[in-house]
């Protein structure tokens, strides 16, 4: 479902991600870790298209770009990958002026174009799913960071992707509020949901995760079960990186 071919991303000369292969099965859970700073946002941001790749492939459902096609080729391939890939960052960013339901069916309406009462119906569903059924009517402003979370997931929902990328999505959210929003996930693992997940959240990792991908200096240097890498990885580097976390 998604796989990257020597991916390389440089900016300004620096490479920042230096050839990754990785492959992503249907359904497969996938928890990417490493420092700050190691590249998990831009491998995740070069797989949606947020940043083109400056060496290498990714493909994403049978969709390819390559970083040597023309611009306008790999603009309109991340076209197409993105309405079959949903993301979701640390930071919401839902309309500020648009209620709970009409942040989830504004890219039904246009970008879908469907009729209004579909996408409402779509949405309150939506909603429903993410446990906020009674909060459609809502502004961001009056809902708590992890309703807010769950929301811009239901967004990112409603254009039905296959595949599911998930930036720190509990980073910035109190403590308490953090469960709320890794149970929607969970929820979303256990229907199938191919997922890649960068998180601080190492219980969730544990149990969620059918993989580990520990990334150091813009390379992957260890893959494992999560059984195995954190009972025992296999290099000093994350050694290290699991010790500063206890
Ligand atoms: P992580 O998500 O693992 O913390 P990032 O992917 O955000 O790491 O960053 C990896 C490296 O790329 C860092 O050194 C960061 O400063 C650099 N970087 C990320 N985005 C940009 C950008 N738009 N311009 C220049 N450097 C960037
Ligand atoms: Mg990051």
């Amino acid at each position: 479902m998604i796989q990257t071919i020597g991916l390389s991303k440089a900016f300004h000369g620096a490479e920042v991600l230096k050839n990754i292969n990785l492959q992503v099965a249907k359904s497969e859970i996938v928890v990417l870790l490493g420092p700050s700073g190691s590249g998990k946002s831009t491998l995740l941001r070069c797989l949606n298209g947020l940043e083109e790749p400056t060496g290498g492939a990714v493909e994403l459902n049978g969709i390819r770009v390559d970083a040597a096609m023309k611009v306008r080729e790999k603009r309109s391939r991340y076209r197409e990958i993105r309405k079959h890939t949903g993301m979701v960052f640390q930071q919401f960013n839902l309309y500020p002026h648009k209620t709970a339901l009409e942040n989830v069916i504004e890219a039904l309406l246009t970008v879908k174009k469907m009729p209004k009462h579909q996408a409402v119906q779509i949405g309150e569903r939506l909603l429903e799913r993410v446990g906020l059924a009674g909060k459609k009517d809502a502004y961001p402003s009056r809902l708590s960071g992890g309703q807010q979370q769950r929301v811009a997931i239901a967004r990112a929902l409603a254009m039905e992707p296959d595949i599911m990328l998930f930036d720190e999505p509990t980073s910035a959210l109190d403590p308490e509020l953090v469960g709320e929003v890794l149970d929607v996930m969970r929820e979303l693992a256990k229907e199938g949901m191919t997922m890649m997940v960068v998180t601080h959240e190492m219980k969730f990792a544990r149990q969620v995760a059918n993989r580990i991908v520990f990334m150091d200096e813009g390379t992957i240097v260890e893959e494992a079960p999560p059984e195995a890498f954190f009972r025992e990885p296999a290099t000093e580097r994350a050694k290290k990186f699991l010790n500063q976390l206890s």
